[in-house]
Protein backbone atom coordinates (compact mmCIF):
# COMPACT_ATOMS: atom_id res chain seq x y z
CA UNK A 1 0.00 0.00 0.00
CA UNK A 2 1.08 3.31 -0.82
CA UNK A 3 1.55 6.02 1.83
CA UNK A 4 1.17 9.58 0.82
CA UNK A 5 2.70 12.70 3.23
CA UNK A 6 2.56 16.05 2.89
CA UNK A 7 5.58 18.35 2.52
CA UNK A 8 5.18 22.25 3.33
CA UNK A 9 7.97 23.88 1.47
CA UNK A 10 9.27 27.23 2.55
CA UNK A 11 11.47 28.00 -0.10
CA UNK A 12 12.72 31.27 1.53
CA UNK A 13 14.43 34.11 0.79
CA UNK A 14 18.28 34.62 -1.10
CA UNK A 15 19.65 31.50 -2.39
CA UNK A 16 16.34 29.30 -1.02
CA UNK A 17 14.31 29.13 -4.32
CA UNK A 18 17.76 27.96 -6.03
CA UNK A 19 18.39 25.24 -4.01
CA UNK A 20 14.96 24.04 -2.87
CA UNK A 21 13.78 23.67 -6.44
CA UNK A 22 16.41 20.89 -7.50
CA UNK A 23 16.20 18.94 -3.52
CA UNK A 24 11.83 18.78 -4.30
CA UNK A 25 12.91 17.54 -7.52
CA UNK A 26 15.62 14.78 -6.41
CA UNK A 27 12.85 13.85 -3.74
CA UNK A 28 9.85 13.79 -6.25
CA UNK A 29 11.41 11.69 -8.49
CA UNK A 30 12.78 9.13 -5.39
CA UNK A 31 8.95 8.95 -4.35
CA UNK A 32 7.82 8.29 -8.38
CA UNK A 33 9.95 5.50 -8.27
CA UNK A 34 8.73 3.57 -5.21
CA UNK A 35 5.39 1.88 -4.51
CA UNK A 36 5.53 2.39 -0.97
CA UNK A 37 4.91 6.38 -0.77
CA UNK A 38 4.23 9.48 -2.36
CA UNK A 39 5.05 13.35 -1.25
CA UNK A 40 2.58 16.18 -2.37
CA UNK A 41 4.78 19.39 -2.16
CA UNK A 42 2.78 22.47 -0.61
CA UNK A 43 4.12 25.89 -1.14
CA UNK A 44 3.95 28.01 2.07
CA UNK A 45 5.17 31.59 1.40
CA UNK A 46 7.00 33.33 4.26
CA UNK A 47 10.49 35.00 4.95
CA UNK A 48 12.26 38.33 4.30
CA UNK A 49 11.18 39.27 0.96
CA UNK A 50 7.45 38.18 1.26
CA UNK A 51 7.41 40.61 4.34
CA UNK A 52 9.01 43.26 2.17
CA UNK A 53 5.86 42.56 -0.51
CA UNK A 54 2.95 41.88 2.13
CA UNK A 55 3.93 43.32 5.61
CA UNK A 56 3.59 39.53 7.02
CA UNK A 57 6.60 37.81 7.13
CA UNK A 58 4.88 33.93 8.17
CA UNK A 59 1.01 34.53 7.13
CA UNK A 60 -1.56 32.34 8.91
CA UNK A 61 -2.35 30.77 5.80
CA UNK A 62 1.55 29.43 5.63
CA UNK A 63 1.33 28.45 9.35
CA UNK A 64 -1.62 26.08 8.83
CA UNK A 65 0.05 24.44 5.86
CA UNK A 66 3.01 23.62 8.21
CA UNK A 67 0.95 22.49 11.31
CA UNK A 68 -1.67 20.14 8.69
CA UNK A 69 1.92 18.60 6.96
CA UNK A 70 3.74 15.51 7.36
CA UNK A 71 6.83 17.02 7.41
CA UNK A 72 8.08 20.47 6.49
CA UNK A 73 10.97 21.46 4.19
CA UNK A 74 12.96 24.95 4.51
CA UNK A 75 15.56 26.46 3.07
CA UNK A 76 17.21 29.27 4.84
CA UNK A 77 15.46 32.97 5.24
CA UNK A 78 15.78 36.60 6.20
CA UNK A 79 18.13 39.34 4.67
CA UNK A 80 20.41 41.67 6.04
CA UNK A 81 18.28 44.79 5.11
CA UNK A 82 15.19 43.88 5.69
CA UNK A 83 14.07 43.94 9.01
CA UNK A 84 10.67 44.55 11.50
CA UNK A 85 10.12 48.50 12.38
CA UNK A 86 11.98 47.90 15.37
CA UNK A 87 15.59 46.48 13.37
CA UNK A 88 15.21 43.05 14.53
CA UNK A 89 15.74 40.21 11.67
CA UNK A 90 13.04 38.25 10.05
CA UNK A 91 13.45 34.58 11.17
CA UNK A 92 10.19 32.72 10.83
CA UNK A 93 12.09 29.73 11.24
CA UNK A 94 12.52 30.62 14.60
CA UNK A 95 8.67 31.31 14.85
CA UNK A 96 8.09 27.75 13.35
CA UNK A 97 10.26 26.38 16.27
CA UNK A 98 7.99 27.81 19.09
CA UNK A 99 5.00 27.78 17.77
CA UNK A 100 5.46 23.73 16.94
CA UNK A 101 7.86 23.38 20.09
CA UNK A 102 10.43 21.56 18.12
CA UNK A 103 12.48 20.81 21.13
CA UNK A 104 15.21 18.74 19.52
CA UNK A 105 17.75 20.70 16.98
CA UNK A 106 19.54 17.90 15.04
CA UNK A 107 22.82 18.21 13.76
CA UNK A 108 24.85 15.49 12.13
CA UNK A 109 28.25 15.55 12.06
CA UNK A 110 29.85 13.33 9.02
CA UNK A 111 32.96 13.69 7.54
CA UNK A 112 33.85 11.03 4.94
CA UNK A 113 36.52 9.64 3.20
CA UNK A 114 37.72 12.40 0.60
CA UNK A 115 35.90 15.05 2.42
CA UNK A 116 37.57 18.44 2.81
CA UNK A 117 38.09 19.13 6.73
CA UNK A 118 40.17 21.03 8.74
CA UNK A 119 41.56 18.05 10.91
CA UNK A 120 44.25 16.14 9.72
CA UNK A 121 42.06 12.54 9.69
CA UNK A 122 44.09 9.36 10.56
CA UNK A 123 43.78 6.29 8.03
CA UNK A 124 40.90 4.74 8.12
CA UNK A 125 38.64 7.36 10.72
CA UNK A 126 35.75 8.88 9.54
CA UNK A 127 33.59 11.15 11.81
CA UNK A 128 29.58 10.42 12.06
CA UNK A 129 28.45 12.13 15.09
CA UNK A 130 24.90 13.86 15.84
CA UNK A 131 24.49 16.85 18.45
CA UNK A 132 21.54 17.83 19.36
CA UNK A 133 20.79 21.38 20.95
CA UNK A 134 17.54 21.87 22.54
CA UNK A 135 16.22 24.59 20.92
CA UNK A 136 12.99 26.12 22.62
CA UNK A 137 14.58 27.25 25.58
CA UNK A 138 17.98 27.51 28.00
CA UNK A 139 19.79 30.88 27.42
CA UNK A 140 17.24 31.62 24.48
CA UNK A 141 14.83 31.89 26.74
CA UNK A 142 14.44 35.57 27.44
CA UNK A 143 15.74 36.09 23.65
CA UNK A 144 14.55 39.71 22.39
CA UNK A 145 13.34 40.45 26.27
CA UNK A 146 16.96 40.51 28.18
CA UNK A 147 16.69 43.18 30.56
CA UNK A 148 19.42 46.25 29.91
CA UNK A 149 19.87 49.20 32.02
CA UNK A 150 22.68 51.86 32.17
CA UNK A 151 24.92 49.62 34.66
CA UNK A 152 23.77 45.69 34.12
CA UNK A 153 22.51 42.99 31.31
CA UNK A 154 20.52 40.30 32.30
CA UNK A 155 19.43 37.25 30.44
CA UNK A 156 17.59 34.08 31.73
CA UNK A 157 18.71 30.79 31.69
CA UNK A 158 15.91 28.24 31.80
CA UNK A 159 15.64 24.36 31.69
CA UNK A 160 12.00 22.42 32.27
CA UNK A 161 11.87 18.93 33.20
CA UNK A 162 9.30 18.87 30.81
CA UNK A 163 11.31 20.07 28.09
CA UNK A 164 14.78 18.13 28.95
CA UNK A 165 12.72 14.94 29.62
CA UNK A 166 11.62 14.92 25.67
CA UNK A 167 15.10 15.63 24.46
CA UNK A 168 16.47 12.88 26.70
CA UNK A 169 14.20 10.35 25.27
CA UNK A 170 14.64 11.99 22.01
CA UNK A 171 18.27 11.45 22.17
CA UNK A 172 18.36 7.66 23.44
CA UNK A 173 16.06 6.54 20.98
CA UNK A 174 18.27 8.30 18.17
CA UNK A 175 21.01 6.57 19.53
CA UNK A 176 18.52 2.80 19.08
CA UNK A 177 17.96 3.62 16.06
CA UNK A 178 21.83 4.61 14.82
CA UNK A 179 22.91 1.21 16.41
CA UNK A 180 20.51 -0.63 14.28
CA UNK A 181 21.14 0.93 11.49
CA UNK A 182 24.58 0.10 11.69
CA UNK A 183 25.66 3.64 12.71
CA UNK A 184 26.95 4.05 15.51
CA UNK A 185 27.89 1.75 19.03
CA UNK A 186 24.66 3.19 20.78
CA UNK A 187 26.14 5.97 23.32
CA UNK A 188 24.49 9.34 24.11
CA UNK A 189 27.08 12.24 25.95
CA UNK A 190 25.26 14.59 28.16
CA UNK A 191 27.05 17.75 27.39
CA UNK A 192 26.83 20.68 29.97
CA UNK A 193 28.22 22.89 33.18
CA UNK A 194 26.84 20.87 35.94
CA UNK A 195 30.30 21.87 37.70
CA UNK A 196 29.61 24.73 38.01
CA UNK A 197 25.90 25.74 37.35
CA UNK A 198 23.01 24.23 39.63
CA UNK A 199 20.63 24.69 36.45
CA UNK A 200 23.10 22.49 34.52
CA UNK A 201 23.23 19.88 37.65
CA UNK A 202 19.28 19.60 37.48
CA UNK A 203 19.98 18.83 33.79
CA UNK A 204 21.98 16.13 33.99
CA UNK A 205 20.00 14.84 37.10
CA UNK A 206 17.23 14.55 34.38
CA UNK A 207 19.59 13.15 32.02
CA UNK A 208 20.70 10.60 33.98
CA UNK A 209 16.67 9.50 35.32
CA UNK A 210 16.38 8.50 31.47
CA UNK A 211 19.36 6.95 31.02
CA UNK A 212 18.12 4.68 33.25
CA UNK A 213 15.60 3.75 31.19
CA UNK A 214 17.58 2.69 28.36
CA UNK A 215 20.01 0.12 29.95
CA UNK A 216 21.11 -1.25 26.23
CA UNK A 217 22.53 3.05 25.45
CA UNK A 218 25.47 3.91 27.12
CA UNK A 219 25.29 7.12 29.02
CA UNK A 220 27.92 9.62 29.95
CA UNK A 221 28.56 13.07 30.75
CA UNK A 222 31.32 15.83 29.28
CA UNK A 223 31.85 19.11 30.37
CA UNK A 224 30.93 22.07 27.31
CA UNK A 225 34.48 23.21 27.46
CA UNK A 226 36.09 19.81 27.03
CA UNK A 227 33.56 18.97 24.56
CA UNK A 228 34.78 21.77 22.28
CA UNK A 229 38.29 20.42 22.59
CA UNK A 230 37.61 16.79 21.74
CA UNK A 231 35.48 17.65 18.97
CA UNK A 232 38.79 19.07 17.30
CA UNK A 233 41.16 16.28 19.02
CA UNK A 234 38.87 12.97 18.59
CA UNK A 235 35.63 13.63 17.04
CA UNK A 236 35.49 9.82 15.87
CA UNK A 237 34.21 8.95 19.12
CA UNK A 238 31.45 10.60 19.45
CA UNK A 239 28.02 9.03 18.93
CA UNK A 240 24.91 11.32 19.99
CA UNK A 241 25.65 14.26 22.09
CA UNK A 242 22.44 15.95 23.92
CA UNK A 243 22.93 19.52 25.09
CA UNK A 244 21.36 22.82 25.87
CA UNK A 245 20.58 25.27 23.21
CA UNK A 246 23.45 28.02 23.49
CA UNK A 247 25.99 25.44 23.90
CA UNK A 248 24.73 24.01 21.08
CA UNK A 249 24.74 26.99 18.89
CA UNK A 250 28.02 27.10 19.40
CA UNK A 251 29.35 23.21 19.18
CA UNK A 252 27.22 22.73 15.88
CA UNK A 253 29.27 25.80 13.81
CA UNK A 254 32.33 23.95 15.69
CA UNK A 255 30.77 20.52 14.15
CA UNK A 256 29.99 22.19 10.45
CA UNK A 257 33.57 23.64 10.39
CA UNK A 258 34.81 19.71 11.01
CA UNK A 259 32.70 19.39 7.57
CA UNK A 260 34.55 21.79 5.48
CA UNK A 261 32.04 24.57 6.19
CA UNK A 262 28.03 24.91 5.86
CA UNK A 263 27.83 23.87 2.43
CA UNK A 264 27.47 20.14 3.44
CA UNK A 265 25.77 20.36 6.68
CA UNK A 266 21.67 19.58 7.23
CA UNK A 267 20.09 19.90 10.23
CA UNK A 268 16.47 19.25 11.41
CA UNK A 269 14.67 20.97 14.09
CA UNK A 270 12.00 18.33 15.55
CA UNK A 271 8.99 18.17 17.73
CA UNK A 272 6.24 15.59 19.38
CA UNK A 273 4.42 16.19 15.89
CA UNK A 274 6.24 18.26 13.78
CA UNK A 275 9.29 18.60 12.16
CA UNK A 276 11.23 21.12 10.27
CA UNK A 277 14.48 20.09 7.99
CA UNK A 278 16.88 22.76 6.64
CA UNK A 279 20.36 23.41 5.90
CA UNK A 280 22.66 24.81 8.45
CA UNK A 281 23.28 27.63 6.19
CA UNK A 282 21.68 31.18 5.80
CA UNK A 283 20.03 33.25 2.63
CA UNK A 284 23.58 33.62 1.46
CA UNK A 285 22.60 36.89 -0.16
CA UNK A 286 26.16 37.73 -1.02
CA UNK A 287 25.92 34.90 -3.72
CA UNK A 288 21.54 35.04 -4.67
CA UNK A 289 20.83 34.50 -7.90
CA UNK A 290 24.14 33.84 -9.66
CA UNK A 291 23.06 29.78 -9.52
CA UNK A 292 26.00 29.23 -7.73
CA UNK A 293 24.76 27.95 -4.22
CA UNK A 294 25.89 24.39 -3.37
CA UNK A 295 22.22 22.59 -2.73
CA UNK A 296 24.10 19.85 -0.75
CA UNK A 297 23.09 20.66 2.81
CA UNK A 298 19.71 20.95 1.09
CA UNK A 299 19.63 17.62 -0.63
CA UNK A 300 21.20 16.34 2.74
CA UNK A 301 18.12 17.67 5.04
CA UNK A 302 15.84 15.86 2.53
CA UNK A 303 17.37 12.85 3.08
CA UNK A 304 17.29 13.64 6.96
CA UNK A 305 13.32 14.09 6.10
CA UNK A 306 12.83 11.01 4.07
CA UNK A 307 14.83 8.86 7.54
CA UNK A 308 12.59 10.64 9.92
CA UNK A 309 8.92 10.16 7.61
CA UNK A 310 9.86 6.48 7.07
CA UNK A 311 10.79 5.86 11.21
CA UNK A 312 7.76 7.72 12.26
CA UNK A 313 5.34 6.05 9.66
CA UNK A 314 7.09 2.23 9.35
CA UNK A 315 7.61 3.42 5.63
CA UNK A 316 11.39 1.24 5.88
CA UNK A 317 11.39 2.05 1.94
CA UNK A 318 11.69 5.75 2.75
CA UNK A 319 14.32 5.42 5.24
CA UNK A 320 16.24 3.22 2.45
CA UNK A 321 15.63 6.36 0.13
CA UNK A 322 17.02 8.83 2.39
CA UNK A 323 20.39 6.53 3.03
CA UNK A 324 20.59 5.87 -0.56
CA UNK A 325 20.24 9.58 -1.09
CA UNK A 326 23.35 10.37 1.54
CA UNK A 327 25.14 8.01 0.01
CA UNK A 328 24.52 9.53 -3.46
CA UNK A 329 26.13 12.57 -2.10
CA UNK A 330 28.73 11.59 -0.61
CA UNK A 331 30.15 9.83 -3.60
CA UNK A 332 29.91 13.25 -5.65
CA UNK A 333 32.06 14.82 -2.91
CA UNK A 334 34.46 11.80 -2.81
CA UNK A 335 35.21 12.00 -6.64
CA UNK A 336 35.14 15.71 -5.96
CA UNK A 337 34.42 16.06 -10.04
CA UNK A 338 31.93 18.31 -9.55
CA UNK A 339 31.80 20.39 -6.42
CA UNK A 340 30.02 24.01 -6.24
CA UNK A 341 32.68 26.73 -5.60
CA UNK A 342 32.36 26.88 -1.68
CA UNK A 343 33.84 23.28 -2.30
CA UNK A 344 36.90 24.16 -4.41
CA UNK A 345 35.05 23.37 -7.44
CA UNK A 346 32.99 25.56 -10.28
CA UNK A 347 29.76 23.33 -10.93
CA UNK A 348 26.52 25.12 -10.43
CA UNK A 349 23.96 24.79 -8.55
CA UNK A 350 22.23 22.66 -11.13
CA UNK A 351 25.33 21.21 -11.97
CA UNK A 352 26.10 20.07 -8.75
CA UNK A 353 22.53 18.76 -7.80
CA UNK A 354 21.79 16.70 -11.54
CA UNK A 355 25.17 15.17 -10.45
CA UNK A 356 23.54 13.53 -7.05
CA UNK A 357 20.80 12.55 -9.40
CA UNK A 358 22.70 10.68 -11.50
CA UNK A 359 24.70 8.71 -8.81
CA UNK A 360 20.67 7.73 -7.81
CA UNK A 361 20.14 6.75 -11.62
CA UNK A 362 17.17 9.16 -12.00
CA UNK A 363 17.15 10.66 -15.59
P1 LIG B 1 22.43 33.47 8.96
O1 LIG B 1 22.60 34.47 10.05
O2 LIG B 1 21.04 33.42 8.39
O3 LIG B 1 22.98 32.11 9.27
P2 LIG B 1 24.80 34.36 7.61
O4 LIG B 1 24.93 35.57 6.75
O5 LIG B 1 25.48 34.31 8.91
O6 LIG B 1 23.26 34.01 7.72
P3 LIG B 1 25.03 32.46 5.49
O7 LIG B 1 23.88 33.06 4.78
O8 LIG B 1 24.97 31.03 5.77
O9 LIG B 1 25.35 33.13 6.87
O10 LIG B 1 26.34 32.80 4.65
C1 LIG B 1 27.65 32.73 5.19
C2 LIG B 1 28.66 32.57 4.03
O11 LIG B 1 28.55 31.23 3.53
C3 LIG B 1 28.36 33.50 2.85
O12 LIG B 1 29.58 33.94 2.28
C4 LIG B 1 27.61 32.62 1.89
O13 LIG B 1 27.78 32.98 0.56
C5 LIG B 1 28.21 31.24 2.17
N1 LIG B 1 27.19 30.21 1.94
C6 LIG B 1 26.16 29.89 2.75
N2 LIG B 1 25.43 28.91 2.22
C7 LIG B 1 26.01 28.56 1.06
C8 LIG B 1 25.72 27.60 0.05
N3 LIG B 1 24.67 26.77 0.13
N4 LIG B 1 26.53 27.56 -1.04
C9 LIG B 1 27.59 28.35 -1.14
N5 LIG B 1 27.92 29.29 -0.23
C10 LIG B 1 27.15 29.39 0.87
Amino acid sequence: MTKTFEIAVFEGDGIGPEITDPTAKILDRLARNSNSYSLIFTDAPAGAAHYAKTGESLPDASMDIARRADAILLSAMGLPDVRYKDGTEISPQIDLRKALTLFAGVRPVTVRAGQRTPLHMPDGKEIDFVLIRESTEGLFHTQGRGEVSQDEARETLLITRDISEKLFKFAFDLAKNRKQAGRGPGRVTCVDKANVFRAFAFFREIFDAEAAKHPDVTADHAYVDATALWMVQKPWDFDVMVTENMFGDILSDLGAGLMGGLGLAPSADIGLENAVFQPCHGSAPDIAGQGSANPFAMILSGAMMLDWLGLRHEVHAMQQDGARLRAAVDRVVADGAVLTRDLGGSASTTEAADAVARELGQR
